[in-house]
């Protein structure tokens, strides 16, 4: 008998044993330096924290990639088709039940790209820098002053405002699938998800990145899932979107382009961390025809009904 409890005891902890070496395998994967940003970030952060950037279209955007896509398999379901880019090199991201409803703020015309970062001498929404995004932006907003005084982005007409909101709204259509739930706020201090606009992106250096037709970022901290859930204390900093402006050749962006790119955008914040293959989705980097093809729905769906690796 005591033979027998012996044995049942060790066949618990090695089953306990295998699950929490199949955790680490898990966590460990997740703090792997794949990215850029972690680099730069060094110890600054702690273990837990994860940097994902999103980047969008043109091909500085795909440089920035992280190396080593997911092997998954793409699947299809019907003539839809589960694009596996939209898991990143850290496992699957998306917002869990607790964060919602998810709380969006759309700043109206407000830029930050008069905050210079004194070491670089740029400003501190270089694209070189959008690790750092997420801290500014929760700076900025925790002081009314400095909020207050943030300038209206060059370029930036009313309709920008509207065509943004139309885009991110587009997703309301999976609230009724139950998938997720977020709602625009008034109140730039209390949101999860923030907006706001430049010009034209420039690097570290500060130089316009006027050639390429990027014309939005999103950088996102996220956090492991399961450490999350056992009651490792993380400091939640909000996903930040930044929508250009003007084109390429310094016109006005169009509504109905700034309606795809705030689409887009809000895709990569909801957790689609890469982008389609296939161009006519929104979520290529050409944003299909600027509004959530089949693709994209299947894929947002699939996204929502996994056990994320990590929460934004
Ligand atoms: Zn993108």
């Amino acid at each position: 008998m005591d033979n027998d409890i012996v044995k049942f005891g060790l066949a618990e902890s090695r089953r306990l044993l295998f699950q929490i070496k199949a955790q680490l395998k898990r966590l460990g994967a997740c703090r792997m330096p794949a990215l850029p940003g972690m680099a730069l970030l060094g110890i600054a952060l702690p273990a837990l924290v994860l940097i994902l950037l999103v980047a969008l279209g043109g091909t500085a955007a795909e440089a920035y990639r992280a190396p080593g896509r997911p092997a998954a398999a793409a699947r299809s379901s019907g003539s839809a088709t589960v694009y596996p880019e939209f898991r990143s090199s850290f496992g699957t991201i998306r917002w869990i039940s607790d964060q919602m409803p998810i709380k969006v703020y759309i700043a109206p015309g407000l830029t930050l790209d008069s905050i210079i970062d004194p070491q670089l001498g740029a400003p501190m929404t270089n694209v070189d820098g959008r690790d750092r995004w997420p801290d500014l932006v929760a700076d900025v907003v925790s002081n009314p002053q400095q909020f207050q005084s943030l300038p209206i982005a060059q370029g930036y007409v009313p309709e920008h405002y509207q065509a943004a909101l139309q885009g991110i709204n587009s997703w309301k259509a999976f609230e009724r699938d139950g998938l997720f739930k977020f709602q625009l706020v008034n109140d730039p201090g209390d949101a999860d998800i923030y907006v706001f606009w430049t010009n034209h992106f420039v690097n570290k250096l500060g130089l316009g990145l006027f050639q390429n037709d990027i014309r939005g970022y999103t950088a996102k901290r996220s956090f492991p899932y399961k450490a999350i859930m056992s009651g490792k204390q993380a400091q939640f900093k909000p996903v930040v979107t930044l929508l250009r402006t003007t084109e390429a050749n310094g016109i006005t962006m169009p509504a109905v382009k700034m309606k795809a790119s705030a689409a887009h955008e809000f895709g990569h914040a909801l957790g689609i961390e890469g982008h389609s293959p296939y161009p006519s989705d929104l979520m290529s980097v050409y944003y299909g025809r600027g509004a959530i093809s089949t693709n994209d729905a299947a894929t947002i769906r699939y996204l929502y009904h996994l056990t994320p690796d990590l929460i934004p």
